[in-house]
């Protein structure tokens, strides 16, 4: 992906507005409720707008529509019946993000695909996501709503802060200093590596609980602006661009604490679960 993006057509526009359609798979009256997933895109708009910290990417998300299927096998096993359920819930193109919200297992919060991976296999293309991980859910640690941040992330072209450790190229970010491993819990600091930088070990793309992470990086709302146009806009020009969208690079206002999130009811008890996203 990197060569790709290096020779990425056309000038990178500064924001972009992704469809969004979710589908929720339900197992009877199991699965997320309705006012938790459009809470999910509240935050996912808070969190690429820099409301929770670190810089606005320019990346917005437009819900497009909300579809509910009550099918258990779907919902106990999104990724091994991955085909039946995205061929025949997937909508839009290259340029719209398919959220499925399912149960994934234990290590397991998030499964993302990547935009190079359109071309070779359009069908599969989206994101799962665990519906406990929802804002309120039931994954203590992990429902504050920032898995679907971060495997979006990863939908959009971003790789993990930690990716190739200590050594060249990192995760392709200029300013995302280099990571050994992934951060576990919420420490104070952490540096890893002998090179210059702290680890960000509060930037969505690391492994941190929720309570720690609260930022993208501007070299990340870059490489994801770059990724849109190199492998996902680009074919569908006037879906892509925002009109009247303010509040670019570094000029965000107004950051709103990142608050606890509201119990929801209906949920199942709190499941402790050490660490894990796709
Ligand atoms: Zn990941």
């Amino acid at each position: 992906m990197n060569a790709a993006l290096r020779n990425h057509p056309g000038p990178i526009p500064a924001t972009v507005t992704v469809p969004l359609w979710i589908h929720v798979l339900t197992d009877g009256v199991t699965g997320a409720p309705d006012a938790a997933v459009r809470e999910q895109v509240t935050v996912l708009n808070q969190a690429y707008a820099g409301r929770y910290g670190g810089v606005d990417t320019g990346v917005r998300f437009e819900l497009r529509g909300i579809t509910r299927t009550d099918n258990k096998d779907w919902f106990r096993n999104p990724l091994g019946l991955e085909d039946p359920m995205k061929s025949r819930l997937r909508k839009g193109g290259s340029e719209t993000l398919n959220l499925y919200v399912s149960q994934l297992g234990e290590l397991v919060l998030g499964y993302a695909t990547y935009p190079n991976w359109y071309t070779g296999n359009p069908r599969h293309d989206g994101v799962v996501i665990d519906w406990r991980t929802l804002p309120g859910g039931a994954l203590r640690n992990f429902n504050f709503g920032f898995t679907g941040v971060h495997e979006i992330g990863h939908w959009l072209g971003l790789v993990h802060t930690f990716e190739n450790g200590c050594s060249e190229p990192g995760d392709s970010v200029d300013d995302t200093p280099f990571q050994a491993t992934p951060t576990e819990g919420c420490p104070e600091t952490r540096n890893s590596c002998t090179a210059p930088g702290d680890d960000p070990i509060h930037n969505f793309m690391d492994y941190a609980h929720d309570r720690c992470m609260n930022q993208f990086t501007a070299g990340q709302g870059l490489r994801m602006r770059q990724a849109w146009v190199t492998y996902r806009g680009g074919v569908t020009a006037g879906l892509t661009r925002s009109s009247g969208m303010t509040g670019l690079l570094g000029t965000q206002s107004g950051q709103v604490p990142i608050a606890p999130p509201r119990p929801l009811t209906g949920l199942a008890d709190s499941l402790f679960l050490p660490r894990g996203r796709g």
